[in-house]
């Protein structure tokens, strides 16, 4: 296949008359400024294919229910409680069943590639399935019917607290030793063996949820090259628990405990002091930033200027998918910087347009979480395609004032072309949406 774009996003940039040759899954050849006459495909503008770092598919399900203030103080911990109920309702049937619908929106929105963070292991009373890995396979099974590439995190999840408190009743279903983990990931990397669209990564589910001594030898026995995704700091109570077991924040505990790197996803960096912030970018670690589920849950805004001076790398996930766009992660991402400082960040320096350096490092950043050659527009790497809408009405508006530089695709797609969905979306070299 030989795609001819109008326009496309390569990696030093915007570039003209673009033609992309596809092979199989991969990007073969790309090339600048040449004719459309032996292309078989035309589209108009072209970016990269957004990776979703971080997404629990089951909580879709309880999108939009969660918005009724229950008690007099409505947070993160009671909604959680609400999460709690649901998941101890959903069987490996259900969980295929909403994976499938969500990962099909989530290419209809332009996200190309999943991380999902996966912590329902165990049958609704608790008990193990006959087959270990049925709840993670149904979920591998619903991103490959869906065609969006996948990063199964089977997440270690083995206390309460970070003082050791064990597991309450309503977290049966999540109970895993390291071993346990280990076991599920080796299974389903054999089973998927082959399968280039299927990652599986290691994962801790935060510093309340494991031990360091079970992070540990989960992280000894998983493949040195494998994502590792941890939920860091997304709740003030969570920093003070931890500092109260350990004497030391979750970020300054992780980096001392661990040898953070650049495979490490750190989820909700949002409690973190700018030293946190500069070791986190020192590290090369990816900061994985839900935006609109951070907003949802009341958490915080993440130190996006400072992490970005310091050289951060970071990427975006939907994490509760109450919202699944990846225009509006990115946009409630600036804009809640903008609020906060009360002026202009623009995403990052270097005199890039704001729209397309946090597009650009947020695909990159995803891709290097999910564990995928992906990410930008460059031969070698994964077909992850997606055409960015016409945006006719703009157009017009530029007609009428001609004296006007045209809008930089990206910057209109983020901030003014607020309801578009993209015009076609291609996941591993097929057309998906
Ligand atoms: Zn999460």
């Amino acid at each position: 296949v030989r795609i001819f774009a109008k326009r496309a996003l390569l990696p030093n940039g915007w570039a003209s008359n673009v033609t992309i040759d596809v092979a199989g899954a991969t990007i073969a050849q790309v090339a600048a400024e040449r004719d459309a006459r032996s292309a078989t495909e035309f589209v108009g503008t072209l970016v990269p294919g957004m990776p979703n770092l971080h997404s629990h598919a089951f909580q879709r399900a309880m999108a939009g229910h969660g918005e009724r203030r229950a008690s007099g103080r409505d947070d993160f911990w009671s909604w959680r409680e609400a999460m709690y109920a649901l998941a101890l309702e959903l069987g490996p049937v259900e969980l295929h069943r909403i994976a499938l619908a969500t990962y099909r929106a989530m290419l209809r929105a332009g996200y190309t590639a999943v991380a999902e963070f996966h912590y329902i292991h165990r049958d609704p009373r608790g008990e193990w399935y006959a087959d270990k890995c049925a709840a993670s396979e149904a979920l591998v099974c619903a991103a490959r019917e869906a065609g969006i590439a996948i990063c199964l995190l089977p997440a270690l999840y083995s206390q309460a607290a970070p003082d050791g408190t064990p597991l309450g009743e309503r977290q049966r279903r999540f109970a895993t030793s390291a071993e346990d983990v280990l076991e599920i990931a080796a299974a389903l990397r054999s089973r998927f063996a082959g399968d280039e669209s299927v990652v599986v990564g290691a994962c801790g589910h935060s510093l309340r949820a494991v031990t360091l001594r079970g992070f540990a030898t989960l992280l000894e026995g998983s493949p040195r090259n494998c994502p590792v995704h941890v939920h860091v700091a997304e709740q003030e109570r969570e920093v003070a628990e931890v500092e109260a077991a350990f004497g030391a924040r979750p970020v300054e505990l992780l980096v001392r405990s661990f040898d953070v790197n650049e495979r490490w996803c750190l989820v909700h960096a949002t409690q973190t002091t700018e030293a946190e912030l500069a070791s986190i970018a020192g590290s090369g670690a990816v900061a994985g930033l839900c935006p609109t589920t951070e907003a949802n849950l009341g958490d915080g805004l993440f130190g996006l200027e400072a992490y970005l001076e310091a050289g951060g790398a970071l990427g975006i996930g939907s994490d509760s998918n109450v919202s699944i766009s990846p225009p509006e992660e990115l946009r409630l991402l600036e804009y809640g910087q903008r609020l906060l400082h009360r002026r202009r960040i623009l995403g990052a320096a270097g005199g890039r347009a704001c729209g397309e350096a946090l597009y650009a490092l947020s695909a990159a950043g995803g891709a290097r979480a999910c564990g995928l050659r992906a990410g930008a527009i460059a031969p070698g790497l994964r077909a992850d395609l997606v055409e960015l809408p016409s945006g006719d009405d703009l157009e017009g508006a530029v007609v009428e004032r001609t004296s006007a530089p045209q809008a930089d695709p990206l910057d209109r797609y983020l901030f003014a072309d607020v309801r578009a969905a993209p015009a076609r979306v291609m996941a591993g070299g097929a057309w998906r949406a």
